[in-house]
């Protein structure tokens, strides 16, 4: 099925629900499943602690994606307007030249061991025993080793900022795990024998979020001719939108301010595929601005560029440490029903797709930030909650949106305005 529907967005949420069930297989359970949250209560007692209650997020799909030849719908779980509809329409232009490239690293994830004082030629007697120290890794985690995961390579580091201490990172292939409680079992199963080896004392068994041999590429080509923008009173041909969108990658190349604000963007696409796949949102959050500034100074974690006429390139670089065996993805239904509907069946390709949310993501907000700004179709969408939060119910939220929007300004205030003034208008009609 095509990931293409156009209108989904103005589609009621049952029409939209019937179209979702019937691309992804879902059955009735599981689609009320999605109208509770994707799991119980009870459920909830299970994950974590002191729980009173659920904590909801909207659930939408995304649109109009193509991943390495594949149409696929975008589960994305966030409370922000104009996320879903901005990656879905950035997709949309993608998916005109071709749609997303995309490739993942194999899942290599580094427990970092610290190591004290060490002795003399501490880590040539650990590189010595490097063999016999991968087998003991291996049998810490017997079952990823069974699955054709485990123990790939131990490095050990010192740098001139790590002071009397030796950093050994022990890597290794978690498969479709996110792998953060693998990787500390190995760590700290295999802390004394180093400690031993380099007559030290260890210190920390911790995983690194910074996951930078599990990273994800994604590429996008776009033609010119689908950057091309028109809205009332403006309009922007496909060559300047995109002459725009590599300034702004530059600007954010030249500035560790704008940076932060771009790479923001594409964690809206990131963080919202990640939060309804279940997965670990803040170790994804810390490995994308540590690699960001591994080069010493933060920088953007995707850059554009015009590398052939008529064609805007992107290209995105991250660490994307996620999986669907583990962690929350075991007892959120929720989430199981999301990689249903995206058809995935490995940790890496799932990578591929955030990666692409994330892109998406990022040209949207390029795009309109190049061309006419941000706030005209950002207000247009939050002007739904300006009027809710001002009182507004039912029917009279379009209606309040809607007159916010043609006649300014969207705020709370002058939602309360013009609801008063329905609820005049109607008192004197009755
Ligand atoms: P987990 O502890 O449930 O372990 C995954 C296990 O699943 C593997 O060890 C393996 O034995 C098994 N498995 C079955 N099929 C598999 C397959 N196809 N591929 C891989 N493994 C398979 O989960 P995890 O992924 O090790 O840990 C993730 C959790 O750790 C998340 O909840 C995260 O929030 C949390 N955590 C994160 C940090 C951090 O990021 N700093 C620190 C501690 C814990």
């Amino acid at each position: 099925m095509s990931s293409r529907i156009p209108k989904f967005g103005r589609m009621k949420i049952e029409q939209r629900r019937k179209i979702i069930q019937e691309s992804a297989g879902l059955d009735d359970a599981e689609m009320a499943l999605l109208l509770e949250g994707g799991f119980s209560p009870l459920e909830a007692d299970l994950m974590v602690e002191g729980v009173i209650g659920l904590h909801a997020l909207p659930l939408g799909i995304a649109t109009n994606f193509i991943v390495n030849g594949r149409d696929v719908l975008v589960p994305m779980a966030v409370e922000e307007p104009s996320v879903i509809a901005a990656a879905s329409n950035a997709a949309r232009m993608i998916r005109q030249g071709g749609g997303f490239s995309a490739e993942a690293d194999e899942s290599i994830m580094a427990v970092q061991v610290e190591l004290q004082d060490p002795g003399p030629d501490a880590a040539g007697k650990i590189q010595n025993e490097k063999d016999r120290l991968l087998t003991l890794a291996d049998e810490a985690q017997p079952e990823l080793k069974s699955l054709g995961g485990g123990a790939r390579d131990i490095e050990i580091r010192k740098t001139e900022a790590s002071g009397n201490r030796l950093i050994v990172h022990i890597y290794v292939d978690c498969l479709d795990a996110m792998g953060a409680n693998a990787v500390n079992t190995i760590g700290e199963a295999l802390a004394p024998e180093l400690a031993a080896l380099a007559d030290a004392r260890a210190g920390l068994k911790i995983l690194t979020n910074l996951a930078d041999r599990r990273l994800v590429r994604i590429n996008a080509r776009v033609k010119f001719e689908s950057l091309e923008r028109r809205s009332s009173g403006c309009s922007f041909s496909g060559a300047d939108v995109a002459r725009r969108v590599v300034e702004a990658s530059d600007f954010a190349l030249a500035d560790p301010y704008r940076a932060a604000t771009h790479n923001k963007g594409i964690m809206n696409g990131v963080d919202a595929v990640i939060m309804a796949t279940g997965n670990d949102w803040r170790a994804v959050e810390a490995g994308a601005h540590s690699y960001a500034a591994a080069g010493g100074t933060y920088g953007p974690l995707s850059t554009w560029s015009i590398e052939e006429d008529g064609i805007l390139c992107g290209s995105l670089e991250m660490p994307m440490a996620i999986g669907i065996v583990g962690g929350a993805a075991r007892i959120h239904r929720g989430a199981a029903a999301a990689r249903k509907i995206m058809n995935i069946k490995s940790a890496r390709e799932l990578a591929c797709i955030i990666g692409s949310a994330g892109l998406a993501s990022n040209l949207a907000a390029l795009a309109a930030l190049g061309s006419e700004g941000i706030q005209a179709g950002h207000m247009g969408l939050h002007a739904r909650s300006v009027a809710m939060s001002a009182g507004a119910v039912g029917d009279q939220i379009d209606a309040v949106a809607s007159r916010m929007c043609s006649s300014g300004p969207v705020t709370v205030p002058r939602a309360k305005e013009i609801l008063s003034e329905m609820h005049s208008k109607n008192e004197s009609e009755k």
